[in-house]
């Protein structure tokens, strides 16, 4: 190893005298600025290039292996193609067995290498024309013959070897062990790379500690990044990544745990004192609540009574009702003077519970109104002057408009997010952030895994709807094979005919505007001739928001029967009359889609259909996926199975966490690792509440930027 141990995790890239510029430049445009980067950024997998015992005579072909050689002969060689070529033997046994080994397109191995060195070389080996020979395999120079080399390269007067070709210690980098293979950076070739992060673990002070906090102290943390990218047995590896996942896990877990404390530090309004007009809905409610809606509404009311501010994810699967309870929710801060707003994701949405708001609160006197940014020329559903400053409890139903801080309700008592995961997780705190600290309410219907629920929304306490209103019609689900379609037709048809609407989904590929206006008004024109007297409407992917609108709103108005999407149809819209969900090449959606789309049916009193088109066949993961949908309509429990069948990693790239980059996903899915690290930093913080011990400097460090971006926000 290096003498120089002198880097340290925050020592810039820009630093290292021997980098070169150009890979600089690369490495720079991927994000790779400092040390820590280079060596928090995993191998993707490892390839085993441990020496074969193999003797080159005992090679067969397509063989991959590593091998120790001698070089006995080099030259450049003419054939079709110009390459050079290394004839290799066993070190001391000039007439033994031989292996030519071939660059293409590879002058400067030329340079490298030369008779009498030996090397290590790793690639595959094939018979050509009676010869064993190997197609630029790769290679590493051995140490001892190095020096000589070096002289010889620099007396041709060739380029001085770059340092990073050569093995060092006699330890070889590229070959010759468990090799690390990183996701590919553009402008730097993966064996520079390798041979970078190799330089690194070599010069890095052996005082490099965590970022934090140290989760497994009896184990060096120089050892465990050594193990993880040049792990000496495929065991050291994964024993490294534990500690790694176990750390990346806690550190999350803290960051939670004292959101969580802060938040729930946060003094509050006493925001329900009154009931009257909750009574007054749930008396002309044609249906009774269910067990869990009571159950929520119960929780959510004691949060509410309390003096300090509610921080609270009502979690519930699609049509499980839970804009009912926050509507309860909202009556008790109207009742006790407070206004109350619920926002939207999308000017949709909005209108929908709007509208549904009006209705339902039509025997009483609250006052409602709808904020959004667009249709102000809507008479009916028009903005009101001075409403911002205007402190009338009310209900205020809007989007995004709302969170804008000239727009901010005043008297804002209770503000109940809706699809919580479409806004980013500052927008969500910007509500604790707000003067009055409203009491917060947020809700999704995106059921995800319990370990999950743990790590996104740890800082928030937790009611679940887990149970679906009784009047429900049944959902069917079936999967089908293209060629059944007549069969479906007519069963569509039959549908029509009893007035039901119906939703045709296809997932298409948008490769550019053109193409993909062209495919959706191919579908459209497909369906059109198959049902010539229905009125058929067409969703896609280059529709403007308003278009999208006008197009969901007559479907929801039953003034179009079939709606033909190519996007995914609109989250939490809601159209009771429509019983079929008719979805293409079904196999290439993700579970939680799925389920989000089967959720836009079943929503009314009549039987639905959810027709999974597929060519899948059983023992095929996408019939595995499909065979799910048709097993049960339980969200929660396909969030699990798509946790499984997909791995945490992907579920959380589409579940747009807000958790940031994570490095090793395996904790998401590991109950009890997240356990004992909510345990951990829960001590800490119990022992340490503002974190002023010198050992904890640096986790003050870490939260301190949570604690400024939360006042700022
Ligand atoms: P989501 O949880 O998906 O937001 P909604 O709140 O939109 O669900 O409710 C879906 C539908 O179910 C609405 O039409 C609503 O009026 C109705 N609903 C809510 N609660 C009940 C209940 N307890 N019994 C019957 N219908 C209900
Ligand atoms: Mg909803």
């Amino acid at each position: 190893m290096c003498p120089m141990d002198s880097l340290y995790p925050e020592t810039p890239l820009a630093e290292l005298a021997w980098l070169n510029p150009r890979e600089l430049k690369a490495l720079q445009a991927a994000e790779l600025n400092c040390v820590r980067d280079v060596l928090l950024r995993i191998p993707r997998r490892y390839e085993d290039r441990r020496r074969s015992g193999a003797d080159i005579a005992s090679l067969a072909s397509g063989e991959t292996v590593c091998l120790r050689v001698h070089v006995y002969a080099a030259a450049w060689r003419f054939s079709y193609k110009r390459y050079f070529e290394v004839s290799a033997g066993a070190e001391g046994d000039p007439h033994g067995a031989r292996l030519s080994l071939r660059w293409f397109n590879m002058p400067y191995v030329a340079k490298l290498l030369a008779v009498g060195m030996n090397l290590y070389i790793y690639g595959k080996v094939r018979e050509f024309a009676g010869k064993l020979t190997m197609t630029n395999p790769d290679f590493e120079v051995m140490e001892d013959e190095d020096a000589g080399h070096r002289l010889m390269v620099a007396a041709m007067g060739g380029p001085r070897m770059p340092a990073a070709e050569l093995s060092s210690g006699g330890e070889t980098v590229h070959t010759g062990r468990i090799v690390p293979v990183y996701r590919n950076i553009s402008g730097m070739a993966a064996r520079s790379y390798r041979s970078l992060v190799w330089r690194i673990l070599e010069q890095l002070s052996p005082e490099v500690r965590p970022a934090g906090y140290d989760v497994a102290p009896t184990y060096p943390y120089r050892q465990a990044l050594l193990d993880v990218h040049f792990p000496a047995e495929d065991e050291l590896q994964r024993k490294a990544r534990l500690r790694f996942a176990l750390e990346e896990c806690f550190l999350c877990q803290f960051r939670v745990a004292w959101r969580r404390k802060r938040s729930q530090g946060h003094p509050g309004q006493v925001t329900a004192t009154c009931d009257a007009y909750m009574h007054e809905l749930l008396e002309h409610l044609p249906f009774r609540l269910t067990e869990a809606q009571l159950r929520c509404v119960q929780e959510i009311r004691a949060d509410m009574e309390a003096p300090r501010q509610m921080n609270r994810l009502l979690q519930g699967d699609v049509g499980s009702g839970k804009t009912l309870v926050a509507l309860c929710a909202m009556l008790l801060a109207v009742g006790s003077g407070k206004t109350a707003a619920l926002l939207a994701p999308t000017q949709i949405l909005a209108e929908q519970h709007y509208r549904n708001f009006c209705r339902l609160l039509e025997h009483t006197d609250v006052s409602l109104s709808l904020r959004t940014s667009g249709r102000a020329d809507d008479s009916d559903l028009s903005l009101e002057a001075g409403f911002a400053a205007d402190s009338t409890p009310r209900i205020i139903v809007g989007t995004h408009a709302l969170l804008y801080p000239g727009n901010r309700p005043s008297n804002l008592g209770l503000a109940v997010v809706d699809e919580q995961h479409k806004f980013g997780v500052e927008q969500r705190e910007s509500f604790y952030a707000a003067g009055e600290n409203p009491d917060v309410l947020v809700m999704t219907a995106t059921p995800i895994p319990r370990t999950l629920t743990l790590t996104l929304y740890g800082d928030l306490d937790v009611s679940v709807i887990d149970e679906l209103p009784a009047d429900r019609g049944e959902i069917i689900t079936a999967m089908r094979r293209p060629g059944n379609m007549k069969k479906i037709i007519s069963f569509m048809r039959e549908q029509l005919a009893e007035g039901r609407q119906i939703y045709i989904v296809s997932p298409l590929v948008e490769e550019s505007e053109k193409s993909s206006r062209a495919s959706a008004v191919s579908e459209l024109s497909r369906w059109q001739e198959i049902f010539p007297q229905e009125n058929i409407g067409l969703l896609h992917g280059r529709l403007s928001p308003e278009e999208k609108d006008a197009v969901m709103s007559a479907f929801h108005a039953n003034e179009t029967h079939i709606l033909v999407a190519t996007t995914v149809v609109e989250v939490g819209v809601d159209v009771p009359n429509a019983t079929i969900m008719l979805i293409n090449n079904a196999d290439s959606f993700g579970l939680s889609q799925l389920h989000q789309l089967r959720g836009r049916i079943g929503r009314g009193r009549h039987k639905s259909y959810c027709i999974l088109l597929s060519e899948a066949k059983p023992g095929e993961p996408g019939h595995d996926k499909l065979m799910v949908m048709c097993r049960t309509l339980n969200g929660f429990e396909i969030a699990e199975e798509d946790f499984r069948l997909r791995g945490p990693g992907d579920v959380l790239g589409t579940a747009q966490s807000g958790l940031g980059a994570v490095r090793f996903p395996e904790w998401l899915a590991d109950m009890r690792l997240i356990h004992r690290a909510t345990r951990d930093a829960a001590a800490i913080l119990e022992r340490d509440p503002e974190l002023c011990l010198p050992q904890h400097a640096p986790l003050r460090d870490l939260v301190r930027f949570e604690a400024e971006s939360r006042v700022t926000s």
